[in-house]
């Protein structure tokens, strides 16, 4: 099943490519939002927001010990390593073509609050109110408790931090009928989908 997913950025955000700190004019590479990042933050947020739904581990020994006889359900909706069965979703979030802009900053020492010598960079920035579109494709169909992890998964970045500090917001475009007719919705689906059937953040 794919959902179409709407992202609207809220902060001037960098993600890709914009790390290198150095001289003015560095070549940077292509400014990109990689699907990985975004299924990355999906996965921080959900598990700092329900802790309950992960095991909060990421290497692979230490999975299998908090696992014990049962994945957590988060690692069962992201996929977790030596799984048999693979995560439930991939996202493929299109590329962001046109609207990106070079600004200049300066790199601050965390320590002593001043800028670091040599530390003029350039950043490329997508502006805010930038939206770029996302496809989930999703496959375990027949659990309607991680669908909704799903679903909790993308409300929890509207209130999580990308890249360093940017915010983003996200609504789902797919109707709510549509997926209802291959995924049993019950009434915390059915909530989750009208919550994210518009922006929260306007
Ligand atoms: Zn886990």
């Amino acid at each position: 099943m794919e959902i179409i997913i709407l992202f609207k950025n809220l902060t001037s955000l960098t993600i890709a490519g914009g790390s290198a700190i150095g001289i003015v004019d560095i070549p940077f590479n292509e400014l990109g939002i990689p699907s990985s990042s975004i299924k990355g933050v999906m996965r921080t947020a959900i598990s700092n927001l329900l802790p309950n739904a992960s095991c909060g581990e990421i290497e692979p020994g230490r999975l299998e010990k908090a696992h014990g006889s049962s994945p957590c359900d988060v690692c069962k909706l992201f996929g977790y390593p030596n799984s048999k069965d693979g995560a439930c979703f991939t996202i493929l979030v299109d590329q962001v073509k046109e609207e990106k802009h070079l600004i200049t900053r300066v790199s601050i020492d965390d320590k002593t609050q001043k800028a670091k010598d040599g530390s003029l960079f350039t950043q490329q920035i997508i502006k805010p109110g930038v939206e770029f579109k996302a496809t989930i494709i999703y496959k375990c169909e027949n659990d309607a408790k991680l669908f909704n992890l799903l679903l909790y998964s993308l409300s929890a970045l509207r209130y999580w931090r990308l890249g360093r500090n940017a915010m983003i917001d996200v609504k789902v475009l797919t109707k709510k009928d549509e997926v209802c007719k291959k995924i049993k919705c019950n009434d915390e689906t059915e909530k989750l989908f009208d919550s994210l059937s518009d922006y929260l953040w306007g």
